[in-house]
């Protein structure tokens, strides 16, 4: 699964919103209390092979009508029961090879007695006549009184133990199934389920029924079943069908955001050596989804804002690509292959995630894919509450299994892996995994003994460290050069704390040196504390690099004078060296050298993350100079995704005319949409005086899905102008879009912060259907502080429609409430007020307030679910 964050299309790139996110709301659910999907992987009593699932619904209820059909075959000599997971569904009737047989229920399970006790291997044809108003699992998104026009959806949301609350089954991953799903919906609704369409039939009284067959095994989360109103595309890659569907009414964004997918399939298959392993790939998009991806065999949801504005898309670096690249993967790495459990569950998305920047690297060079695992690294250190957990771990009661680690590291880590045993090797070794265990549950020593079978290199140390241990190396660096006997005296210390499960890293690294006569490239191998190594150079080094290229997961402190940083933005070969020499003269303030240079690599650098990173970096140092810069990038026409990362850099100079000035001309007119919302953002951190004219116009104004006006209402909160509280309860009001009504809440929330009537406009947000809506209100009461809010979150609490992610959300803002914060929890400071993530390099420095306020702010800002899922956290895709 992919969270939503990761696919807002105001980010930058996909992975720094991604783990950012994941790493705030790492700590903010650790305060939390949450239930924790079960760690281990169950004991089995019967293997269920088959279920054929029969669907109905009531759409005025909101209620669906099922019979399921489990044939399975008992696992254990004297079977005396059958259990099976089921939660909030009232079972009517229930056969055992046909036989009416007796049953009981609990909260969260079917128990089924037998007529005697059952031998191992003895199989059994269960028959469950059910219904029941799901409260997760499935999901009804229905026109109502305030969205009349809305297309009809019906879809599911099974991972991770969400399948037994539409459909009573084994709701675990150690099982796997084929299915037969067979809907029953109104004739003008299109289905899609798991598997080959067989037929769809009239079945009378104006509904058809649709007949999915799925004969390839997989576990019950991968389940899934969507109907409604959608428009279809269809492709086709190697004879398999391709299909395409959006919410009926958008089906012309399709192809722009989506007709890269069989390019995709057809690089996943030659990389791996194992061709895409299912009957059809569909995706379909629905709204409201509460994830922001999820990879269900052969046919994989996606949220409907992946559906990108054809005047948008093109300004996003890589389209929707993550997001497909990164579905599209789990259908080997998670589908085709699962992990046993949800302790393992890195095995599913750090796959998932190193597949992104697989398919960038192929698609859109080795620069894009290098910035993406660059700027990862960075977020990923910035998240302190990753560091002291292992990938592979089971104790996550109080956090979650679907977070930074097991997305990013696992990500970064399997490049690693790559890097250090080669391409070829790597790739062999993945082969080998996945034809070695294909429709098979793994944990991840299988991953390791299949790359050591494929390759006799032996990958133990390399997972010990990485896999099962945890952090990450810190380096501190430094070199002398002794010219009488031509040498470099590198001088490496790991400085992480050792404790718990981080120790010291034992890594192969490449240093190059670069002198009069040219560049050398030696490979050392670190291992302790503080180590020294002497290598040859036959002149004084003009830049010495340690892990060209930036290979390894790592933070280094490299004392260099400035005239090597000078030299090395200007040229070394890779990006990775070029954004470090960019961060590192950073640190450099007051020094018109520094600022002329990264002015230059702004205009100048070939990377466009190196333009944008010294652009982040210019509006971090500040002065006149660095303005001037600034204003004068915004001339030379860069691509969107840089001019709104100038822009947004501009958004730091306060009191500077000039600044003011562009930006309002910018947010008023400019080529590039996300530029323009960057100025509006930027206006209302700046509080210009004439900023409240000029958001106030943008709101007024029509752009591509209210892109410009959304932008100008989130701006309105860190104006700080009460003024614009009626405008704000104009947009905010039941009926208005989605997202300009989240934006609108989220600004209400830090006006008039005395007048109760808007806390109280607010809290009547919170129980309305609309998940998103619902959330901002719920984060939004928290930011508020306003305590008289606190009876109805904690009626809210009570209410049982709620998302198992909703509950510990809830928990956190009465938190907050009840704990007013030391400090401001109102001041929106941070960087990416339209959704522009600028690099991270400040998260160490925020409290855990700030990171909770900063949290709440992406979230809305990013409109985008939060169960995410990926997961019960959402953890960052990408
Ligand atoms: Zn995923």
């Amino acid at each position: 699964m992919i969270s939503g964050s990761l696919l807002n299309t105001n980010r930058q790139c996909s992975r720094p919103a991604f783990l950012g996110l994941a790493a705030l709301l790492a700590i903010f659910i650790a305060a939390t209390q949450l239930r924790a999907d079960e760690p281990y992987a169950r004991s089995r009593d019967y293997d269920l092979q088959h279920s054929k699932i029969a669907l109905r619904f009531d759409l005025e209820q909101k209620k669906v009508l099922g019979e399921v059909t489990h044939s399975l075959s008992i696992l254990r000599d004297g079977t005396a029961k059958i259990v099976f997971d089921s939660a909030g569904l009232t079972i009517q009737k229930v056969t055992v090879n046909k036989a009416a047989a007796k049953f009981e229920t609990t909260t969260g399970k079917l128990i089924i007695p037998l007529a005697a006790e059952a031998k191992s291997g003895e199989k059994f044809d269960i028959t469950i006549k059910y219904e029941g108003k799901p409260t997760k699992g499935m999901y009804f998104i229905l026109p109502d009184k305030d969205y009349p026009d809305r297309p009809s959806q019906i879809w599911t949301q099974g991972e991770s133990e969400d399948t037994h609350y539409y459909l009573p089954t084994y709701d675990y991953p150690n099982d796997r199934l084929t299915t037969e799903t067979i809907l029953t919906v109104p004739a003008s609704w299109i289905t899609v389920s798991n598997g080959k369409l067989i037929s769809v039939s009239d079945a009378g009284k104006g509904l058809k029924t649709w007949y999915w067959k799925e004969s390839v095994p997989s576990s019950t989360y991968l389940i899934t079943v969507v109907a409604g109103e959608f428009d279809e595309e269809k492709a086709s890659w190697r004879g398999i069908p391709v299909t395409y569907y959006a919410p009926k009414g958008r089906g012309d964004r399709l192809p722009l955001n989506y007709s890269r997918t069989p390019d995709m399939m057809e690089l996943f298959s030659t990389k791996f050596g194992v061709d895409y392993p299912w009957e059809k790939y569909a995706q379909v998009m629905v709204d409201d989804f509460v994830a922001g991806g999820m990879e269900n065999s052969s046919a994989t949801t996606n949220t409907s804002n992946s559906l990108v504005h054809p005047k948008l898309a093109s300004e996003y670096p890589t389209g929707q690509d993550d997001l497909i690249s990164h579905e599209l993967g789990h259908q080997w790495f998670g589908d085709l292959v699962t992990c046993k459990d949800w302790g393992d569950v890195w095995l599913n998305e750090g796959f998932a995630t190193f597949l992104e920047t697989v398919w960038s690297e192929a698609h859109f060079g080795k620069d894009q894919a290098d910035y993406e695992r660059w700027n990862g690294a960075r977020e990923w250190f910035a998240s302190g509450s990753l560091w002291n957990k292992p990938l592979v771990r089971h104790d996550f009661d109080d956090s979650s299994e679907f977070d930074g680690n097991a997305y990013d590291k696992g990500g970064w880590i399997l490049y690693m892996l790559r890097h250090q045993i080669g391409e070829d090797a790597f790739y062999r070794g993945l082969k080998h995994y996945l034809e070695a265990n294909r429709g098979k549950n793994v944990v991840t020593a299988d991953l390791s003994k299949a790359i050591e079978e494929a390759t006799h290199t032996s990958v133990d140390q390399f997972f010990s460290q990485w896999v099962y241990g945890a952090g990450a190396p810190k380096f501190n660096l430094s070199y002398t050069y002794d010219a009488e006997k031509h040498q470099v005296m590198l001088a490496v210390k790991q400085t992480q704390k050792v404790e718990g499960r981080v120790g010291l890293f034992r890594i192969p690294v490449e240093v190059e040196i670069t002198t009069a006569s040219g560049p050398k490239l030696y490979n050392l191998t670190v291992s302790k504390d503080s180590q020294t190594f002497s290598l040859p150079a036959e002149f004084a080094p003009l830049m010495v690099l340690f892990d060209k290229g930036g290979h390894v997961l790592k933070s280094a402190e490299f004392h260099k004078e400035k005239k090597e940083w000078l030299y090395q933005l200007k040229n070394a070969a890779d990006l990775a060296d070029r954004a470090d020499a960019v961060v590192a003269l950073g640190k450099l303030k007051n020094d018109e050298e520094v600022v002329a240079a990264l002015g230059e690599a702004l205009r100048n650098d070939k990377a466009w993350g190196v333009r944008a990173t010294a652009a982040d970096t210019l509006g971090k140092l500040g002065g006149a100079s660095a303005s001037k810069r600034l204003l004068a990038a915004l001339d030379s026409n860069d691509k969107p995704w840089v001019r709104s990362r100038v822009v947004t850099a501009l958004g730091n100079f306060k009191d500077d005319a000039a600044v003011a000035a562009k930006l309002n001309s910018v947010a008023q007119q400019d080529d590039s949409y996300r530029a323009r919302a960057a100025a509006l953002q930027a206006l209302g951190r700046l509080k210009g005086p004439n900023a409240f004219a000029t958001l106030e116009a943008a709101v007024a104004a029509d752009s591509p899905d209210g892109f410009l006006r959304n932008a100008a209402l989130r701006s309105f909160g860190p104006l700080g102008d009460d003024k614009a509280v009626p405008l704000l309860l104009h947009w905010s009001a039941p009926g208005k879009p989605i997202d300009s009504r989240t934006a609108a809440i989220r600004s209400l929330a830090s006006l008039q912060k005395d007048n109760q009537d808007i806390t109280k406009q607010i809290a009547a947000y919170i129980t309305e259907p609309h998940f998103r809506v619902r959330m901002a209100a719920i984060y939004a009461l928290g930011g508020r502080g306003d305590a008289t809010a606190v009876p109805a979150l904690e009626a809210l609490l009570k209410s049982d429609d709620l998302s198992i992610e909703m509950t510990p959300m809830i928990k956190g803002q009465i938190a907050r409430l009840k704990k007013p914060a030391d400090g401001k929890s109102s001041a929106h400071t941070g960087s990416g007020d339209d959704g522009e993530e600028s690099a991270e390099d400040d998260g160490e420095k925020l409290t855990t307030e700030q990171r909770l306020e900063k949290l709440e702010h992406m979230l809305q800002e990013m409109n985008e679910r939060l169960k995410s899922m990926e997961k019960r956290l959402p953890s960052p895709k990408p």
